[in-house]
């Protein structure tokens, strides 16, 4: 890892990206302060699931392969035991879903088990290397490493960035609040809800189904927490509906944890009188295209906004670019 000693950072927001961030430069030998101010809390909203993803910006796609590998390297080295679970996991398709992926040359590179199943049969499931990561713990790991290696945590709103002192660099890694930091329009945040239940006795894997009803459900087991976790609802919304839902508290949205509960059940009925832990609802800070590049007009701004609902997975293969562009001036 390159030496960056006498460098100080200034990272804008502790979510995923900015912890993970924190961690690389630190352990390279900067000197990091976290600035976060808790208006946002989508990395506990995560519902644990990392895979490689086809997605509308092939560089998120690249990130989340990336990221993966870096979690299953990293999971012993640096993460304590347990944060980190591989998994092979099965997506099953309904004869309505829309096909999946399109473009399937796309995806190589991606570690697909047998990407000829995709070809032959997509009713019949893709199976996915994935890792599982519950967000809840992956901060709070992250946090006591940072603790180690002496990462300043300040707890504070920051309105305007240029005017932290002392900064060699600044990373904007604020999530979906850059759309109000930067004025930053490109946005199209989406809202979604996942519930957590406790895990039923002998219940494992990660299930996934494409089957054509208004959100693509999923049920991932995380062994971790004892919790199996069912969510994959996504609602469009506005940037100014996510500000007046981030204002009102961020509340979950119990009616669709209900939906949740009842859809999978009819797939997974052991899930069906599983006892409810707790609903998250969170906003995914999804963007027409990644912003992770040096500011044009601020030689010393780092952005690294817009990963959707892959910010848990990408955040390590983020952070070692971010690690890059700071060593590289
Ligand atoms: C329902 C749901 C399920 C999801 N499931 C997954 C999943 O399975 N796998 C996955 O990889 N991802 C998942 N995601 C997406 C993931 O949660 C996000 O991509 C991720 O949180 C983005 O991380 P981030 O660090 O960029 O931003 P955030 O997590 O939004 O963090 C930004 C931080 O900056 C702080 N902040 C913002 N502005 C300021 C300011 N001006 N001053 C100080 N602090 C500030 C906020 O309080 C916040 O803590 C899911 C999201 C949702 C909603």
């Amino acid at each position: 890892m390159p030496e960056i000693g006498s460098l100080s950072v200034a990272i804008v927001g502790g979510g995923p990206i900015g912890k993970w961030t924190a961690l690389m430069l630190a352990k390279a030998g900067a000197s990091v302060t976290i600035f976060d101010d808790g208006s946002l809390n989508t990395g506990h909203v995560n519902a644990g699931w990392g895979f490689a993803y086809h997605s509308h910006d092939p560089a998120v796609g690249h990130l989340a392969t990336q990221g993966i590998e870096l979690y299953l390297r990293m999971q012993d080295e640096v993460l304590p035991p347990g944060v980190v679970t591989e998994e092979w996991s099965t997506v099953q398709r309904s004869a309505t879903a829309a096909p999946f992926p399109e473009g399937l040359d796309e995806l190589e590179g991606y570690r697909l088990l047998d990407p000829a199943d995709l070809a032959v049969n997509m009713v019949e499931g893709v199976v996915v290397h994935s890792v599982v990561v519950p967000g809840e713990l992956l901060l709070g790991a992250l946090d006591e490493l940072h603790k180690d290696l002496g990462v300043k945590l300040i707890r504070e709103h920051v309105a305007n960035p240029a005017d932290i002192p002392d900064a060699d660099f600044v990373v904007n890694a604020t999530g979906l609040a850059s759309a109000w930091l930067y004025n930053d329009r490109e946005f199209t945040p989406s809202m979604g809800t996942v519930v957590r239940l406790r895990k039923p006795e002998g219940f494992s894997g990660v299930y996934a189904w494409d089957d054509a009803t208004n959100c693509a459900p999923y049920a991932i087991s995380q062994e971790a927490t004892g919790n199996v976790v069912i969510g994959g609802t996504t609602k469009p919304v506005t940037i100014e509906e996510a500000r007046d839902w981030v204002e009102a508290g961020s509340p979950p949205d119990l009616a669709t944890g209900e939906f949740l509960v009842d859809h999978i059940s009819t797939y997974l009925p052991e899930l069906a009188n599983t006892e409810y832990v707790r609903t998250d609802t969170g906003i995914r800070p999804e963007r027409s295209d990644i912003l992770l590049a040096k500011d044009q007009n601020d030689h010393r701004l780092i952005h690294a906004t817009g990963f959707g609902g892959f910010g848990v997975t990408v955040a390590p293969a983020v952070a070692t670019r971010i690690l890059d562009i700071v060593v590289s001036g």
